[in-house]
């Protein structure tokens, strides 16, 4: 039986239509985007027709707006290492503590090596921010604020529309990290105050090791990696031009695709929530329901380990995740569901399925056959389970079973 993919906040399969855009620029478009003769001025096109195609999925004012890079992680470096370059006389940061490692980890980096303050903000049991926190973590040595458009273990949106206002109406730079948002929600950069956006291209269909940093005409930027005068001398290195032009292919199908299929992958999204919560108790949604990605769901099982029932699953053929991919392999329970106080019973146990337009009703219907099995099964060797159901405890579970 053919497996089932739900994990798409992960990576997404590249678009076969993507493919076929860049083939030809492995082979008899080979010229360097920067060569003044034919071969380089047909490649530099083609490098033109992708910025116009992500200035019009973002809704930017300007195609020169559009800086690429290798990926999600360089554009939030390159932003955020930016603004302290340009922002002079301050040196403090506003982010949120749900971020991704590629902002996280950066930020840790500073404040421990280079003494910058970071001002990291919570968020509820909803993964919702504290606005009021945010806006006491502003001031006058803010250089920037950055938080993400979408979280990628929940799908939760936040409202980074009035937050690019406060931290302007303190003189700081505003930067989103939108990799699981762009292509999934409709935007337009031009009605919002928001300076930086970064974007990954295998979120949205696109090849992988491909991404844009938006930066907003007018605002100074300091380039991350130095080199050629490529990009307006925003970042040097010569551009990965088939990866590019895959980027622009996946940017213009993902703007057809927004209105008509996205609704239909929500409907697929809470189809799955329903069916899960009608045919197995006790787990929780996690996330802000009513701000959300339409493809994400994530769902926390109690007295379960969140390991075992994606090995039973993908044993089915479902390729889901735990809460994040970062996080995978690893036992700790993730930093954002920590964030939001997920209670201790369903902390090591959420799963998070995310979902894409290549999804069908069958094969969520074959999740929902799949999952209750499962869930039973492994409750059937869960002492934590057994206690609550005050059942006297059973054998301990047999080591193969759990044995991952
Ligand atoms: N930011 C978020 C929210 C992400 O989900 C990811 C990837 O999972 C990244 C950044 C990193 O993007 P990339 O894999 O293109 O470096």
């Amino acid at each position: 039986m053919r497996p089932i993919y739900l994990d798409n906040n992960a990576t997404t399969r590249t678009d076969p239509a993507v493919v076929a855009a860049m083939l030809p620029y492995f082979s008899d478009q080979f010229g360097n985007a920067s060569s003044s003769h034919a071969f380089g001025s047909e490649v530099a096109g083609a490098v033109k027709q992708a910025r116009k195609s992500l200035q019009a999925l973002l809704g930017a004012a300007f195609d020169q707006e559009i800086v690429f890079t290798s990926g999600g992680t360089e554009s939030d470096n390159a932003a955020i290492l930016s603004a302290l370059d340009t922002q002079d006389g301050r040196d403090e940061i506003v982010t949120t503590s749900v971020e991704h490692p590629a902002i996280l980890s950066l930020l840790e980096h500073l404040e421990k090596d280079r003494g910058i303050r970071v001002h990291f903000v919570g968020v509820d049991s909803r993964g919702q921010l504290d606005i009021e926190a945010y806006r006491r973590a502003l001031g006058p040595r803010t250089a920037i604020a950055s938080v993400m458009w979408a979280n990628n273990e929940t799908g939760t949106l936040f409202p980074v529309e009035p937050l690019a206002e406060l931290a302007h109406s303190i003189g700081a730079l505003f930067h989103t990290d939108a990799v699981q948002a762009v292509g999934k929600i409709a935007i337009n950069l031009k009605t919002t105050e928001i300076d930086m956006l970064s974007l990954s291209g295998h979120k949205l269909h696109g090849p992988k090791g491909i991404g844009a940093l938006y930066v907003r005409k007018g605002v100074k930027f300091s380039p991350f990696i130095r080199g050629g005068p490529q990009e307006r001398r925003r970042r040097g290195g010569t551009e990965n031009v088939p990866a590019i032009v895959g980027l622009g292919k996946a940017a213009e199908l993902a703007m057809g695709h927004i209105e008509e299929e996205l609704p239909r992958v929500e409907a697929l999204r809470d189809c799955l929530e329903q069916g899960i919560r009608d045919h197995v108790g006790h787990c929780i949604v996690i996330g802000d329901t009513e701000n959300r990605l339409p493809n994400t769901a994530s769902i926390a099982f109690e007295h379960l380990e969140g390991e075992a029932i994606l090995h039973h699953l993908n044993r089915a053929g479902i390729a889901a995740s735990l809460g994040s991919a970062c996080a995978s392999g690893s036992m700790e329970p993730s930093h954002v569901l920590r964030a939001m106080n997920v209670p201790a019973a369903a902390l090591r146990g959420a799963i998070r399925f995310s979902l894409s337009r290549e999804n069908t009703v069958e094969e969520i219907d074959r999740l929902l056959q799949a999952l209750p099995e499962i869930i039973v099964k492994l409750r059937g060797l869960s002492p934590a389970w057994q206690q609550r159901q005050g059942a006297p405890l059973a054998d301990p579970p047999c080591p193969t079973e759990l044995a991952l």
